[in-house]
């Protein structure tokens, strides 16, 4: 069944409301230009709820003044006809003005876990990002919200936000979904010319060539870090912007690799296109 698409915040909430006292509620947040990655987060979200909640929304509080805001792709039709096969009840498009008014005053401060990783080179995304969610968990009111471990920072950032502010929601992360040649699916792969898609999976061969020094035997995370960073310089269509190996909870630079609790996160650029990937070891 087609959802039903919602624009109006206020209705939103009403709807939200009547359905808290007896259903369980999921929210999927996106920013749209869905694929198969953003599928299967509402596939998840179904397998744990009544009703599920799709939120689309470009965000403008999270892109910096050069990034890229007007250009970002959108298709809600699409969207729609994608998100009628996966169980989604409603989706969220909330109209900008109506969620980010323009006299809008207050942010949540995410702290020092957003200006690490890609916290470093974007300034106020995190503060953008946990604005927004925490704006969709007070008009939505779900139980359960699901995130992608795409953007693992973003997720493990939220995760605090919600036990330090203590939001009566649980977080579900769900593994990043891959290109047939192991590129992480992303909105963005459309803006890539043909070369610098045929040079992207460099990335995650990269990270996978971690995991398997890893897996070989070595711990130390700067011989690891650099056999990446050797990877992706010796392709000239890609240019390196971080890589880093961090503690998943406070995300703190690690020397060396604590089992299960070790984020790599790389962002690297093809042309003008910030790609983000990352391994959990
Ligand atoms: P976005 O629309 O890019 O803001 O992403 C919305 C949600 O989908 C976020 O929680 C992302 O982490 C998640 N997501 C995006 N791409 C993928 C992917 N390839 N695999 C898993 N989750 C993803």
């Amino acid at each position: 069944m087609k959802p039903e698409t919602v624009n109006s915040v206020s209705i939103m909430s009403e709807m939200a409301k009547d359905w808290n006292y007896s259903q369980r509620i999921a929210l999927v947040p996106t920013m749209g230009f869905l694929h198969e990655g953003h599928l299967n987060l509402v596939r998840e979200a179904s397998a744990h709820a009544d009703k599920v909640i799709v939120s689309i929304f470009v965000n403008p509080l999270q892109f910096g003044p050069s990034e890229d805001l007007t250009n970002y792709p959108r298709n809600l039709f699409r969207d729609a006809q994608l998100l009628s096969a996966v169980g989604a009840d409603i989706i969220f498009a909330p109209d900008s003005t109506d969620i980010t008014p323009s006299d809008m005053k207050f942010q949540i401060d995410p702290g020092g876990m957003a200006s690490v990783l890609c916290g470093r080179f974007r300034p106020g995304h995190f503060a953008g990002v946990s604005t927004i969610v925490a704006k969709l968990f007070h008009i939505v009111r779900p139980g359960i919200a699901v995130f992608g471990w795409k953007d693992a920072q973003q997720f493990l950032l939220l995760k605090k936000m919600v036990l330090d502010l203590n939001m009566p929601v649980t977080l579900h992360g769900v593994d990043i979904k891959r290109e047939a040649d192991g590129l992480a699916m992303s909105s963005r792969n459309t803006y890539l010319n043909a070369a610098q898609r045929k040079a992207a999976p460099l990335i995650y061969g990269g990270l996978s060539e971690i995991r398997s020094a890893y897996e070989s035997g070595v711990n130390d995370t700067k011989i690891l870090l650099n056999s990446f960073r050797r990877r992706i310089d010796s392709e000239p269509l890609l240019k390196l912007q971080y890589a880093e190996s961090v503690d998943m909870d406070s995300l703190k630079p690690l020397d060396k690799v604590q089992k299960d609790n070790t984020l790599i996160a790389v962002a690297v650029y093809a042309g003008d296109t910030r790609l983000i990937d990352n391994i959990r070891l």
